[in-house]
């Protein structure tokens, strides 16, 4: 295993000689963060599974790109989990890839697992999350639906029967069909292809919407497609959806067996279930997130997981508030459940301790401030998240400690990081200059390059205070600290704390050093730090100007790399706000379509966000603010 400096994707998993970017292989405990670390072991146990996914067995052509990349994803998280059992690996990364999937796959825009691919050209697109996150997602659901036992087996068959050969999904569908039905086969006697086809062949996934007949025990649930913008013409895809179904009663008891919805029910018609919670219960579906699927619920059902939720949280199982959470927020987006139901459930999170409900949480509100911040409505949003976070942040060591208090423990760790860079952002008082005062402290240093008193795990948000705040003195200072920076992974967050000057002229200047050669900025990070730049809140009307007048200069840059540009291409519409900015960027986009060829995948993914950020704003914004300025008063 070696790491090369200009390195341009995270890791490749060449036989015998397995090559990595160097924050992806290097750590210095001196230099690197936690999160640094839980990279490193990521990455590196991501390839090694291509030795197996990838190598030993190769799929057949790129349309079952995930047969490798989802495989080495999953197989990642198990191995991380073996090694660093406290870290929860397994969960965590679960939880990353399935929201990010219900993401992504919610618009018209994106594409199948299994995806036809005819021209070379459209390669480099594909190694995408929905090859990544999507089929690893898949991969794990197929474990809880088949048990582990049959899994491993099947899968080993189908490692010996195709070494040193190529497969295809359907392969993979035979192995495992196989081996189930020695066990008597999978319930409603349905096979691994029919179930896994409904996955992998069509896109997205399906919104359940669960009504409950309170005096009769039972509920009925409808699914279709999950879109982020209602759809003129109606999806006609279904799915086979596995389902566990809890209930306050047995909330502590996660055996339930798993039942199916068939790809034909609940598609037409209601399809009922029986079930024994009573009246004054909740039930909850997906509370362990065994398949990447939203969940909406009637309003009486709604309200009992909020009283839960608000009075007793830790009644409802960890990946449930998860579930919850973004379920409650998507839906609220998109206009199919009342933003007081989301903001209420969210108000619990005033307690929340464990990091994955916070980030979710904070995730889906990082929604609504992305397009609110520029507007003079941020200061309430401002206020609302300063009350849901403030206790946390200061039970979780926030930045007046000066140190991590629990360094040995990833999710206190991740709390303390994730809480301090919102509460900085959310001006909770006393944040902002805590950063700065370490910082100055750093500055003062006899030799900084070799003392540096900011804790490691804090220093990406401290750096970003400071140098935000600062003038050029602070920014010249991170630029030599750069400069002397041995560890890739210092030299990184120094790299990203460039970016968060309000400086234009610095900005303008650190943009021109992106593209061109032999400057502070080198190739493999050049994506990344206009990335950076365009996501700040200044820095977007430096960043917009910049493409747009120098499109053909980044795309030499890049070297044609439709994936950089799609990167790019998609941070700059993520900020769009009006109709005006988009209608820009369309015209703009019709005199330079010879650069975008390449990124044409991203492109259309990018109009159909920024499509549904703006149709938000003008539906939701008012009202959405006025909730929040009740619910902070
Ligand atoms: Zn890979």
């Amino acid at each position: 295993m070696v790491a090369i400096p200009d390195f341009s994707a995270g890791a490749m998993e060449n036989w015998g000689l397995i090559t990595y970017r160097e924050t992806a292989l290097l750590y210095d405990k001196t230099q690197s963060s936690f999160l640094n670390k839980e990279r490193v072991a990521e990455v590196i146990a991501h390839e090694l599974a291509h030795q197996w996914f990838g190598n030993l067995v190769t799929m057949k052509w790129w349309s079952d790109l995930w047969l490798n990349e989802g495989f080495a994803t999953f197989m990642a998280s198990l191995g991380v989990a073996e090694v660093e059992p406290t870290w929860r690996a397994d969960r965590n990364y679960a939880v990353d890839n399935i929201l990010s999937v219900l993401t992504l796959d919610s618009l018209e825009s994106s594409h199948p697992v299994s995806v036809p691919i005819d021209d070379p050209k459209r390669i480099s697109e594909v190694f995408d999350e929905i090859s990544y996150r999507k089929g690893s997602t898949l991969i794990r659901m197929m474990t809880m639906f088949l048990g582990e036992e049959i899994f491993k087996k099947a899968l080993h068959n189908y490692l010996v029967k195709y070494s040193y050969q190529n497969a295809e999904q359907d392969d993979l569908w035979r192995e495992l069909t196989a081996v189930s039905q020695e066990y008597g086969g999978l319930a409603r006697n349905v096979s691994v292809k029919e179930v896994m086809d409904t996955w992998t062949t069509q896109t997205g996934y399906p919104l359940l919407t669960v009504s409950r007949d309170y005096s009769q025990n039972s509920l009925t649930v409808t699914q279709k497609r999950y879109l982020a913008l209602n759809s003129r013409s109606p999806t006609t895809s279904s799915w086979w959806v596995p389902l566990r179904v809890l209930c306050a009663s047995d909330a502590q008891d996660s055996n339930e067996p798993i039942e199916w919805l068939a790809a034909n029910e609940g598609v037409t018609t209601e399809h009922r279930f029986e079930h024994g919670a009573d009246p004054d219960e909740w039930v909850l579906f997906n509370a362990d997130m065994i398949a990447p699927y939203r969940v909406n619920y009637d309003k009486g059902n709604w309200e009992l997981l909020i009283a839960a939720l608000n009075s007793k949280h830790t009644s409802v199982p960890v990946l449930g508030r998860v579930q919850l959470l973004s379920d409650a927020f998507a839906l609220a987006w998109t206009n199919q459940l009342d933003y007081n139901i989301a903001l209420q459930l969210a108000n619990y999170l005033k307690r929340e301790s464990e990091y994955l409900p916070l980030s979710t949480g904070l995730k889906a509100l990082a929604k609504i401030e992305n397009v609110i911040k520029r507007t003079p409505d941020y200061g309430a949003f401002q206020k609302f998240v300063r009350k849901l976070i403030g206790e946390t942040y200061f039970k979780a060591g926030g930045l007046a400690t000066k140190k991590i208090i629990n360094g040995d423990d990833l999710n206190s760790v991740k709390l303390q990081t994730a809480t301090s860079a919102w509460a900085c952002r959310m001006k909770v008082p006393g944040c902002e200059e805590n950063a700065i005062e370490l910082f100055r402290s750093w500055m003062e240093t006899d030799n900084p390059d070799e003392n540096n008193p900011i804790p490691l795990d804090l220093r990406r948000t401290v750096y970003c205070v400071a140098v935000s705040r600062g003038s050029v003195l602070q920014w010249r200072f991170v630029l030599a600290r750069k400069q002397r920076a041995n560890v890739a992974a210092a030299r990184d967050a120094l790299l990203h704390a460039l970016t968060c000057t309000r400086e234009v002229w610095i900005l303008t200047q650190y943009l021109e050093w992106a593209i061109t050669d032999e400057t502070e900025v080198r190739r493999q990070d050049a994506a990344a730090v206009i990335v950076s730049v365009t996501h700040s809140t200044v820095g977007y009307y430096v960043a917009r100007e910049f493409i747009y007048n120098r499109i053909q200069d980044i795309y030499n840059a890049f070297n044609s790399e439709g994936r950089r540009l799609g990167g790019i291409i998609k941070a700059l519409l993520e900020q769009f706000t009006t109709q005006r900015e988009l209608d820009e960027f369309l015209k703009w986009r019709e005199n330079n379509s010879k650069y975008l060829e390449d990124a044409k995948l991203s492109v259309n993914q990018a109009i159909e966000k920024a499509t549904v950020n703006i149709a938000w704003l003008n539906k939701n914004r008012r009202s959405v603010v006025e909730r929040l300025r009740e619910l902070s008063k």
